[in-house]
């Protein structure tokens, strides 16, 4: 395996003894599944997730991103006879938001109460709460924990059958979202003896799980870790060598698309974001700089699909629930492979084939090491996180076998069919056996030219040639003078962008970008650090395989139509000022397009479409099919 993770943060291997399955229970619910999601079965773990919940027993389930957690609480909800509402606590007021407005769309009684609403909106809430009229309640942790207990209070004489805990991995400090308020529905346990307690995450390891388990204090619960192979998503990774070009090329292949860039510093954030409007692609910036306005309606733009692409560090995520995305970019490298699950995770929720690209320079990790040790100390589970990092980015091998693995679990399929190097991509890379040996006669050229020149002079005096500066400086009398005189020039600028990019050279200058060789760059001079260079691919990237998710998704797909499909459910999602995946998800479309349905029986055998949707939106969509058809 990759990872060199202690033992006690791995994880167990798949799920242990699961909970009976209260007898009756599972045919409802399957019936509950297929007439309010539209869903034809279970997913992985589900069936075991809502059995604990419905037999009281309190439960930690770890399902990766999209694997389905939260009908695992949704659905016995509406299960519970009488009693009070089940109560979900939410870190994030749009997290709450979206799932509310999901359920709605299905014809689920739910609701949120939080601070961001206005006083009407509260009594609403309360008075609907008074009459019984919900089954699902989301709350932030501060609603629920703090200000003295009498939302507590209340809800005690409400009969709260169980509360399900969201991204529960927020109570750990060994996670990497630690909130101090998560750590007080520890006080849960006690208050409400009679209520289950369930928490859910995608957050993998065993110290993050034990810590869940602990701080709530949670008597015996059933554990269920899910597969954290995302077999939809396909993985790329590059050496940085021209960003634009690179960026470029993923941005190609997802055109319309929604798509995430991932950065470290938030002057890179602007500035891709620029770029890319450019390009003519939409896209906004999101930082922690920005003012609290600005991003929050840069987030909001990208939620409701009003624009395709964030620009982001990482502070952008845990709000996020577009399900549509279809490509994370990073470019450059997270600080763990954990990050790296959790960001990249993000792509493909709905099951749809999506792409995963990690564009970068092994300058990253230093750069993560000195952001590391600025912000307190830099520890050596620290530098652990950064050289599996590093490991997983640099060696050739599947890259769905080594998450996995990293995450202590096993790969059953030999090729993935879905990543760079399963694909055969990576042949298309070049690496220059001497490196070191290049790197020394580029360095040492730009310390013979006394650190005073840019980029381009540098490589007329490596490649030999006779300019009017050349002479002016007397630049042909140097040693290094025509030390690469058989490489084009191509090749030369890319080895020097590769050196920069590595570290080992960096430009700054008041007029213009003159280069200066770095301290790990006088290592290099004396040979006791190595750069990786490459030649430069020499036609253009061959044409890719497409994967086989890919391949299957669109199978028997009516391309066209799903192309009016799409433009109806954006048309309605404006309408109702809501984000285009509450009314149909991407898949739910494709699987639309592809079955044709005219009829509303026939609407009813399309994934996702439940009754409640196909009553309020079937007239629609059915008339859109017809018409396509060229039917009455
Ligand atoms: P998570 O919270 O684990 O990231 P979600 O609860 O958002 O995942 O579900 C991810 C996606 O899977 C959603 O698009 C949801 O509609 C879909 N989904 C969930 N359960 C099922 C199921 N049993 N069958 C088909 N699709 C499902
Ligand atoms: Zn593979």
């Amino acid at each position: 395996m990759i990872g060199t993770m202690p033992n006690d943060a791995l994880f167990a291997t798949e799920a242990t003894e699961s909970t009976e399955t209260e007898s009756g229970a599972e045919p409802r619910l399957r019936e509950l599944l297929r007439r309010t999601w539209g869903y034809a079965d279970f997913r992985p773990l589900q069936r075991e997730a809502m059995a604990a919940v419905l037999a009281r027993r309190d439960s930690v389930v770890v399902l990766p991103t999209g694997g389905g957690k939260s009908v695992c609480y949704q659905a016995p909800a509406l299960l519970e006879e009488g009693g009070g509402p089940a109560v979900v606590v939410s870190p994030l007021i749009s997290l709450m938001k979206d799932q509310v407005d999901g359920l709605v769309a299905n014809g689920v009684a739910a609701a949120c109460f939080h601070s961001a609403m206005s006083p009407e909106e509260r009594r609403e809430v309360r008075t609907g709460l008074g009459a019984g009229r919900y089954r699902l309640l989301y709350v932030s942790p501060e609603r629920l924990v703090g200000e003295g207990g009498g939302f507590r209070a209340w809800l005690r004489g409400r009969q709260v059958p169980f509360f399900a805990i969201d991204e529960a991995h927020c109570i750990s400090q060994w996670g990497h979202d630690f909130r101090p308020s998560y750590r007080e529905l520890g006080r849960l346990k006690e208050e409400f003896p009679g209520s289950s307690i369930h928490a859910f995450t995608a957050t993998a390891t065993a110290r993050v799980r034990e810590d869940i388990c602990a701080q709530l204090g949670l008597a015996a619960p059933e554990v269920l870790v899910g597969s954290f192979d995302r077999p939809n998503l396909v993985y790329r990774v590059e050496r940085r060598r021209n960003l634009d070009a690179q960026l470029r090329a993923v941005i190609d292949r997802h055109p319309g698309e929604a798509g995430i860039v991932y950065c470290i510093s938030r002057r890179e954030v602007e500035s891709l974001a620029d770029r890319l409007q450019s390009w003519g692609v939409s896209a906004r910036p999101y930082h922690a700089g920005l003012a609290d306005a600005d991003r929050s309606r840069h987030q909001e733009e990208f939620s409701q699909a009003r624009v395709d692409v964030i620009v982001a560090t990482v502070a952008f995520g845990m709000g996020i629930d577009r399900s549509d995305v279809r490509f994370v970019v990073h470019v450059a490298s997270p600080r763990s492979l954990e990050h790296y699950q959790q960001e990249s995770g993000r792509a493909g929720r709905d099951g749809l084939p999506a792409e995963c690209a990690l564009i970068y320079s092994p300058s990253d990790f230093h750069t993560w090491r000195r952001l590391v040790a600025q912000d307190g100390e830099l520890t050596d589970n620290d530098r652990r996180l950064l050289s599996d990092m590093q490991r997983y980015a640099s060696l050739p091998r599947c890259r769905h076998r080594a998450l996995v693995e990293y995450f202590g679990q096993r790969l059953e399929r030999g090729d993935c069919g879905a990543c760079d190097h399963c694909l055969g991509e990576l042949d298309d890379l070049e690496r220059v056996e001497d490196g070191l040996v290049v790197g020394q006669k580029v360095l040492s050229c730009v310390l013979r030219v006394r650190e005073s020149f840019g980029v381009t002079h540098v490589m007329d005096v490596l490649r030999g040639r006779d300019t009017d500066k050349v002479r002016e400086r007397a630049h042909d009398q140097l040693s290094t003078f025509g030390l690469l005189a058989d490489e084009s020039p191509r090749q030369v600028r890319g080895w020097i962008e590769q050196l920069l990019d590595q570290g080992f050279l960096e430009q700054a200058g008041d007029r213009y970008p003159v280069l200066h060789v770095t301290s790990a760059g006088r290592e290099l001079l004396k040979g006791r650090e190595a750069p990786d260079l490459y030649r430069e691919p020499k036609r253009a990237a061959k044409s890719r395989r497409e994967s086989k998710a890919d391949a299957e998704s669109w199978e028997g797909v009516d391309r066209p139509l799903f192309d009016t499909l799409r433009d109806l459910r954006l048309e309605i999602a404006r309408e109702r000022g809501v984000p285009p995946y509450v009314i149909f998800h991407d898949s739910m479309l494709r699987d639309m397009a592809r079955v044709r349905p005219t009829t509303q029986a026939e609407l009813l055998t399309v994934y996702g479409v439940g009754e409640k949707k196909a009553a309020d939106l079937g007239p629609k969509f059915l008339g859109a099919i017809r018409d396509h058809l060229g039917m009455e």
